[in-house]
């Protein structure tokens, strides 16, 4: 396994990051390899072992994840939820399943945050101060109602983070280059007409790095992977470009 890691992110103690490709795993086509949904058709054995080499390469027990919904609701994963969730596959795969929701916050250790993606951003938010991570599941519906925001908002309020320490990462996702919305007039917001790169086509890594600056997140500490799940489909699965394919996860963790 190769996956997208920053050196920004790396160079912080007691966290641990990374998001995986579509190369590593044991799934067979369309979901090869490294697939980790469990609701696209793949098989649950395949999976399994996918989310245990993902943990051992992490180093972490848990692998706590949602059923991703395309809402706002931002969940903190915390003793109870832990306790509450489900362990849906067997065999001793380190997959908790909590409640939906898109995004996921913790001050737990030892507990990877798990999103989902092909072609939506995974956008990791870390506070090293106050020793909080969160993982935002964040597509084109994300952008618009601005989860980033509603992630930072719950960081703020319920951990104290001051959104100056904040270091965030932009996986590799949906480029400027393939974003293209041909019924963006009743789909975009106007105020994010802007971003509009040429007729049909929208950068949202420039939208996500505006929308967490708004918040209070320094320009310098804001890292995007730069890489377009749509053109590199050798490398990660692309919704857009294949339709019926796996899942990469991207996890961030306390250690
Ligand atoms: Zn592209």
């Amino acid at each position: 396994m190769e996956p997208f890691v920053w050196p920004e992110l790396n160079a912080l103690p007691g966290i641990v990051h990374a998001v995986f490709t579509r190369h590593g795993g044991v799934s067979r086509p369309p979901y090869a390899t490294l697939n980790t949904a469990l609701s696209n058709g793949d098989d649950p054995n395949a999976v399994s072992e996918n989310l245990r080499r993902i943990a051992s390469w992490l180093g972490v027990p848990v692998l706590a994840a949602v059923p991703q919904v395309h809402g706002t609701h931002v969940a903190v994963v915390d003793e109870e939820l832990l306790s509450a969730a489900s362990r849906p596959l067997n065999n001793g795969c380190p997959l908790v399943l909590g409640p939906p929701a898109d995004a996921l916050v913790t001050a737990c250790r030892g507990v990877g945050l798990m999103i989902k993606i092909a072609d939506c951003q995974a956008v990791f938010l870390v506070d090293p101060v106050r020793r909080v991570v969160a993982n935002v599941h964040c597509g084109w519906r994300g952008s618009v109602r601005n989860i980033l925001a509603a992630t930072v908002d719950v960081m703020r309020t319920r951990f104290g983070t001051d959104p100056a320490d904040l270091i965030a990462a932009v996986s590799p996702s949906l480029g400027p280059c393939c974003a293209e919305f041909r019924h963006y007039a009743i789909e975009i917001p106007h105020s994010l007409w802007s971003f509009q790169v040429r007729p049909t086509y929208f950068d949202f890594w420039a939208i996500s790095r505006h929308q967490l600056a708004a918040c209070g997140v320094r320009s310098e500490n804001i890292h995007t992977a730069g890489e377009c799940t749509v053109c590199r489909r050798d490398k990660y699965f692309s919704y857009r470009g294949e339709k019926t394919t796996g899942r990469m996860a991207a996890v961030v963790a306390l250690t």
